[in-house]
């Protein structure tokens, strides 16, 4: 899902912008799932052309009753010819086939009596589209093969057109994200590696936690975003990092009654998870800004704490984010969370990945 290169620059006049504002060049660009990014994918179903079309709507009717493709509810039964020299002009989709298939008859395919398949030609095989697509291009794709339906999600819609922020949200985002840049900046004064990352409540739009890499050879584990995970941990009165020695990196000490009432209202949500001591998972419902995207490890931390959204200025070469894996957009894990790639793109190109 890669956009082309200056994508961004074009799009950003295309912002509904307050007029003295001046649009930033940079476009926050969704990173899809595997299965919204992919090929559409294909399995085999027989179709018959219709010989006699006054036979159609009742074949139609047994046809489907028959075979009633429930999970391929977004194909069409019936499609015109491809191929003008043939005398029909319709084909019928019928059933789909078996993992070992071959030629099929009518009277294998269709039960007599209930179908009377008088009106069809000899089936054939057809590839068609397994699963409804998701975007518009797989649309494009999947109804190349067969004719498809198409239930648009706008959400993604609107985020591929880089529409799905306000110019409101737009400034909180690049707002959040300088702050990143800065805290990078002080590690690369610092001969730290240059990645910096910041933790933000949306619902407040408050900054939670700031934080830099801070890996060393005793401490190897301290990239950003671990830091950050840690820093908003310690806010609560958790944590296990010892910090000090990184004046730059510092998070916001949650009043104690504001701990309390953050752990026990969100206790009474049955929506939100808890961890085995009842309280909710460090990030919970909220926001990662992070100048490169992370590994494979701060990826899968960010996982563990639930974090809502993350938005990075640039991909990392190893990144789990878009690049190498999309930790955060797989079915066989149990949180799932929305990816943004490009806030600030230009700027955080120039600091380190997170490797
Ligand atoms: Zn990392």
């Amino acid at each position: 899902m890669d956009p082309a290169p200056g994508a961004a620059e074009q799009r950003g006049d295309q912002e509904a912008g307050s007029p003295e504002r001046e649009p930033a060049p940079w476009q926050a660009l969704p990173v899809l799932s595997e299965q919204q990014c992919g090929a559409v994918e294909l399995v085999l179903a027989y179709a018959a052309p219709v010989l006699d079309k006054r036979q159609t709507s009742r074949l139609l009717k047994e046809v489907s009753a028959v075979h009633p493709l429930p999970a391929q509810s977004h194909l069409k039964r019936v499609r015109p010819s491809r191929d003008a020299s043939r005398p029909h002009t319709l084909e019928m989709l019928l059933c789909l086939a078996e993992p070992a298939v071959g030629a099929r008859s009518l009277a294998e395919l269709l039960p007599w009596p209930a179908v009377d398949a008088r009106g069809l030609g000899q089936p054939f095989l057809v590839p068609v589209p397994a699963r409804p697509p998701l975007t518009r291009g797989q649309f494009e794709e999947a109804r190349a093969h067969w004719p498809t339906s198409f239930h648009e999600d706008r959400q993604v819609t609107r985020a591929l057109a880089g529409r799905l922020f306000s110019a409101q949200e737009r400034a909180a985002m690049q707002g959040h994200m300088e702050r990143a840049i800065r805290a990078a900046q002080q590690a690369a004064a610092r001969g730290l590696r240059a990645v910096g990352a910041v933790v933000v409540d949306p619902a407040s739009d408050r900054v939670l936690a700031t934080g830099h890499d801070c890996r060393s050879p005793a401490t190897p584990l301290l990239h950003a975003t671990m830091v950050c995970i840690d820093l908003v941990a310690q806010g609560q009165g958790r944590g296990t990092y010892d910090l000090r020695p990184h004046p730059a990196c510092s998070f916001a000490p949650a009043a104690s009654a504001q701990a309390v009432r953050v752990g026990s209202v969100r206790k009474l949500d049955e929506d939100v998870d808890t961890d085995e001591d009842g309280l909710p998972y460090v990030c919970t419902g909220y926001d990662l800004y992070v100048t490169r995207e992370p590994c494979a490890m701060c990826a899968m931390a960010l996982v563990h704490s639930r974090v809502q959204r993350v938005f990075y200025g640039a991909p990392s070469p190893d990144g789990a984010l878009g690049t190498r894996l999309r930790l955060h957009a797989r079915p066989d894990l149990n949180h799932r969370f929305q990816v943004f790639r490009g806030v600030l793109e230009a700027a955080c190109r120039r600091l380190d990945p997170d490797t």
